[in-house]
């Protein structure tokens, strides 16, 4: 679970969310939703703990009555915005390259990127290079890293901006399957995702 408690976020003299407070559940898709500079993007940043609200504090705990904790990198797998791969290199390195950073073996990272990829339906891919992908595919390579990771915290920002409804309803799925082992906030202003999300925070109302 994640606590957001009175934070605001100042840039300068601009002041984003103020004393804005929320609790994301984990085993739901979370979405954030509200216009353009509202603080979605922002709000991640917060959670991921690389940006530093002015006031108030998010906090991660494992469960409505476990011990609260500031966000460290080991809790967050990210999903950056726009699909971004290195170009150059198989599908399969692309995951595994992730999970390598933990310090494990090669052939360890290899068989939790091979498991990764076939949860995002990309198992047939693994040897292709990034740059023959799709940006469907591309975006979902993102998921199936932040998936390899482990990471009990998944936040994604717009994952379905450039895709077409096929790919878009894809990455749906794929949020829905990754709530049973994480908790999964995305930031979006697509219709599609908005309306599967089962729940919605919005940045205006609150
Ligand atoms: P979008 O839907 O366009 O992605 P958003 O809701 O994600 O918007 P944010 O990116 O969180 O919005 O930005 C919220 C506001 O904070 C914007 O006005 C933005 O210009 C400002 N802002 C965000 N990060 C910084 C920064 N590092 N320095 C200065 N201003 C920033
Ligand atoms: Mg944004």
């Amino acid at each position: 679970e994640i606590h957001v408690e009175n934070v605001s976020y100042r840039f300068g003299e601009r002041e984003v969310l103020t004393d804005f407070s929320a609790d994301i559940e984990a085993g739901r898709v979370t979405a954030l939703v509200g216009p353009s500079g509202s603080g979605k993007s922002t709000l991640l940043g917060g959670i991921a703990g690389y940006v530093k609200s002015a006031s108030g504090r998010v906090t991660v705990s494992s469960g409505p009555r476990s011990p609260r904790e500031a966000p460290r990198p080991e809790h967050i797998g990210w999903v950056p915005q726009g699909a971004n791969a290195l170009s150059g290199r198989t599908v399969l390195d692309n995951v595994a390259i992730g999970v390598l950073s933990r310090g494990i073996t090669l052939r360890e990272a290899t068989e939790i990127a091979r498991a990764a990829l076939d949860k995002v339906s990309l198992g047939d891919r693994a040897a292709s290079l990034a740059r023959e992908l799709s940006g469907g595919e591309l975006q979902r390579i993102a998921f199936a890293r932040a998936l390899a990771s482990g990471r009990p915290i998944i936040l994604a920002d717009e994952p379905t901006s450039s895709l077409d409804a096929a790919n878009t309803e894809n990455i749906v799925e794929l949020l829905y399957a990754l709530r049973s082992t994480a908790t999964v906030v995305v930031a979006t202003h697509d219709p599609a995702l908005i309306a599967a999300a089962e729940r919605c925070i919005n940045l205006r109302e609150a």
